[in-house]
């Protein structure tokens, strides 16, 4: 019997405390482990004594002061073998294996012999003693490696080996034992590698551990006897389905290693079962199962031990599970009234959705690790290696899935980049041009892999350790961890199943900030559309125009002399671009579509190597000299602060009067017959004074009003300015006199905030985020105390020059649940990101709005 004097009522010690309904315990003073028992104890599930010491215990014990363990040993019935388990905040963080069988020696050995049998008292001693010499009195594992034999006679080994290699012979005292386990147990914890170990997954420094000491149920003996795990649902997919696995005469979680052996839980025509084998507890356990999903409200693994037929539930823990399961299982949980919508949607990481939208690596598959980068567009796919766009077309005309590697890519590469599977480039960062056009397109792509030899002539890669993999080999490209592999790596579907789309459902409803796509094409349109986008918050158009039959157009008006030359070739471009708008505007279906003007430097149109030049000079039908010079005058020192955006259209005002044309001509045709009617928004790209926006709204104007005197109908639209540069930010409310809306460019204000190139970032982003220079990539996860007090700064003067000024952000921190939640503290209305990241921004809009709701009640 325990000794009922020491069964101290709650409170009287609460470092080292019997769990019981009111004992005083709490996860962060005793450990997630100890809290769940104390919940599964005050449910009466059938859960052996145990005895919870607290944190600051732990600690002491550590430096060498124990509580007074006899008075522990006193808690459990005479002779009750005992386990230690760790007991630390968050599951996640580890902690020491459990010590099982404590309070074995002589003379339980033969008392045991007497109740259970000689051969399995033996195996528990022999595992006691086996565990002990090796993490407690770290003895080496090999002096136990000549025995076989489980019984008497390898116990008798055992033994004898242990005082050889002790020098003493093995401790026979339960309060020894306990107390150098607890130490050993304790010390582990606060061991360098341990810590380091646990702060890689986010626990603090001065995380604490807390131990639990659990009164053993044996699973070996007379009778069925065995431990498992149990759980309600699958864990790779959250469907309902009883998995686990259960192992006779066995003990702790040995079920879960001998694979083999383990016996099915329900019924199967393939094999035994637990239900055969021990129908009632069996029974029980499910029930206690279900208990505990409904009371703990989570899918729970049980681990379970029986003895000689009779069930013990040693523990709880939530299931561990993918990211698809944990949506099903938020979903299902929700929807059977066990949680709240709320609560289901703050359950879910919203990067972790990611996962969902793109093919992934399967969860343990083998990976050869061949180069990584910045992981700058998630998702899988294997293919061959390319190392041009042209064979990248070619190798998917042949219905080939390849890989593009380029250097870096530029808009030339765009249909190279449609053709392939992945894409992976030696320079760049998290907003360089492969990177924001592979996650508009949702194509797996790493950027600044510098750790691998790009040699393009000779058309191969070679990687740190020397391999070598050439064109036409396969690899894998992991975009969302930022790894290069070789070979083709096992992989899993995307899954936008039903529960995914539910839970999406209950987002929309919660979040009280608009969210946008930023879309280029008709097809990303129609992603936009499936991701349920409210509209496209940013249209890049010169992506539009490097299509094959727009790029000649395009450079004869580069090449124009004079304002009626330019204009012949912007009328070929004309009908084109009309219909490119009609496209996304029928498409979007009268949400809004924001149409930002045309914005990078000309001289990217031009071709820069020698044969390019040669067709051009057909094509223009000159002599390559002139085509060569007139090239170079256009090249500029440093062309993302030169020639471009609003500066194009103040000197080249040909472009500008096109697009506005193609675009008002395109909003009288999707509306047309029935079709809801369409508002336009224009944006000015890379403003900086607001005489730009002056001058072009004029312009603007007036095209509006010649389509409307010649088509004869009516139509509006609303002109709004990109805040990218730091002056425009500063002079926000002089320009918002001018701009119906703002919509803040993150990736070029981060890149003139910082002085810092977005397309060279990559080569030393990594140095400086390791060396926590910045904590993170600013062009990854917004600069708020920078980049953000200038858009702050924006904002409020943009609202004071206008107060209906409608305020967003398109950069690339549009999508990043952090930046999301500085845009609406800021008051934004609409986020605008790639599709992709679409379902991520309802997703984390949404917590924000119910953690504010929760927050003010
Ligand atoms: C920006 O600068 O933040 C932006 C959205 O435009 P782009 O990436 O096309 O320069
Ligand atoms: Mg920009």
């Amino acid at each position: 019997m325990p000794n009922a004097a020491l069964q101290q009522p709650a409170g009287d010690n609460p470092h080292v405390t019997l769990i019981t309904p009111s004992s005083p315990m709490a996860t962060p003073t005793h450990g997630g482990r100890a809290k769940c028992l104390q919940r599964l104890v005050r449910l009466d599930l059938p859960v052996p004594r145990t005895v919870a010491l607290s944190f600051d215990t732990v600690h002491e014990i550590a430096g060498g002061a124990l509580p007074d363990i006899a008075n522990v040993i006193a808690q459990f019935d005479e002779g009750a073998l005992l386990c230690v388990r760790p007991s630390s905040e968050d599951p996640d963080w580890g902690g020491p294996g459990a010590i099982l069988n404590i309070g074995m020696n002589d003379a339980r050995y033969v008392d045991l012999s007497e109740r259970i049998g000689r051969e399995f008292a033996a195996v528990l001693y022999l595992r006691f003693v086996q565990a002990y010499a090796v993490h407690v009195a770290r003895l080496d594992p090999d002096t136990f490696d000549e025995i076989e034999d489980m019984g008497p006679g390898g116990l008798s080994a055992a033994l004898a080996a242990y005082e050889e290699e002790a020098e003493e012979p093995f401790p026979q005292d339960p309060v020894e034992q306990l107390s150098a386990v607890l130490t050993c147990m304790a010390r582990a914890w606060e061991g360098t590698t341990a810590r380091l170990l646990r702060q890689a997954k986010g626990a603090p420094m001065d995380a604490g551990l807390g131990l639990v000491v659990q009164e053993m149920a044996l699973g070996i003996g007379a009778g069925e006897c065995g431990s498992g795990v149990l759980q309600l649902v699958d864990p790779d997919t959250g469907l309902r389905q009883i998995t686990g696995r259960y192992l006779s005469q066995s003990q702790g979680r040995e079920a879960l290693e001998m694979d083999f052996a383990s016996l099915f839980l329900t019924r199967d025509p393939r094999g035994p079962s637990l239900e055969d084998q021990a129908p009632e507890a069996f029974k029980a356990l499910i029930e206690n199962a279900e208990l505990m999903r409904q009371r703990l409200r989570e899918e729970m693994q049980i681990e379970f031990t029986i003895e000689n037929g009779a069930l013990h539930i040693l523990d709880g823990i939530r299931v561990p599970r993918s990211s698809r399961a944990a949506v099903r299982i938020a979903v299902r949980l929700a929807e059977d009234g066990i949680i709240s919508h709320e609560e289901a949607l703050l359950r879910i990481e919203p990067r972790a959705i990611s996962e969902l939208l793109h093919r992934q690596i399967a969860p343990g598959a083998h990976r050869d690790v061949i180069g990584s980068g910045v992981a700058a567009s998630p998702g899988a796919a294997t293919g061959k290696i390319v190392f041009s766009s042209a064979e990248a077309q070619a190798s998917a005309a042949r219905g080939e899935h390849c890989v593009l590697i380029r250097r870096e890519t530029s808009p030339e590469d765009i249909r190279g980049m449609h053709a392939a599977v992945a894409v992976v480039t030696e320079r760049g960062g998290i907003t360089s041009h492969a990177a924001v056009i592979g996650r508009g397109l949702g194509l797996p792509c790493v950027v600044g892999a510098a750790n691998m030899k790009f040699d393009l002539r000779k058309r191969k890669i070679t990687t740190a350790d020397g391999r070598s993999f050439a064109h036409g080999e396969e690899i894998t490209v992991d975009g969302t961890s930022g790894q290069v592999l070789a070979g083709a790596a096992l992989t899993v579907e995307a899954a936008l199943d039903d529960a995914f789309q539910t839970l999406m459902g209950w987002a929309d409803k919660a979040r009280d900030i608009a969210i946008r796509a930023n879309v280029d094409t008709p097809a990303d349109a129609a992603t936009a559309q499936n991701f349920k986008a409210e509209g496209i918050g940013l249209c890049r158009t010169e992506h539009m125009f490097f299509e094959a039959d727009r790029l000649t157009p395009m450079r004869e008006m580069i090449f124009a002399d004079g304002s009626e030359d330019r204009m012949a070739a912007l009328a070929v471009l004309l009908p084109m671009q009309r219909a490119d708008f009609t496209a996304l505007f029928s498409i979007m279906e009268g949400l809004p579509v924001c149409i930002r003007l045309f914005d990078p430097p000309l001289h990217e149109f031009l071709p820069s190597d020698r044969a390019g030049l040669r067709d051009l000079a057909e094509a223009l039908d000159l002599p390559i000299s002139d085509v060569t010079e007139r090239v170079e005058a256009l090249g500029e020192y440093n062309p993302m602060l030169g020639m471009r955006g609003v500066r194009l259209g103040i000197t080249v005002p040909e472009i500008y009067d096109m697009q506005a044309r193609a675009i008002f001509e395109a909003t009288l045709d999707a509306s047309r017959a029935g079709a809801p009617p369409v508002v336009p928004e224009i944006m000015l790209p890379l403003v900086s004074a607001k005489r730009e926006v002056e001058i072009l709204r004029t312009r603007i104007d007036a095209v509006a009003s010649a389509v409307k005197a010649e088509r004869g109908r009516d139509f509006t639209y609303r002109l709004g300015v990109m805040v990218e540069t730091p002056r425009a930010c500063l002079r926000a409310d002089d320009i918002a006199q001018h701009a119906q809306f703002l919509s803040f460019g993150t990736n070029d204000l981060t890149q003139m905030a910082y002085g810092l190139s977005r397309d060279d970032a990559g080569r030393f982003m990594s140095d400086y985020v390791q060396q926590e220079v910045f904590l993170e990539d600013p062009f990854h996860i917004l600069d708020i105390e920078g980049v953000g007090e200038l858009v702050a700064i924006g904002a409020e003067r943009g609202r004071q020059g206008r107060p209906d000024v409608l305020l967003s952000i398109c950069g690339e921190h549009g999508g990043d649940p952090d930046s999301i939640a500085f845009c609406r503290a800021v008051g934004m209305n609409h986020v605008s990101c790639s599709p992709f990241r679409v379902p991520i921004a309802r997703l984390a809009a949404a917590q924000l709005a119910i953690r504010e709701t929760i927050g003010s009640q």
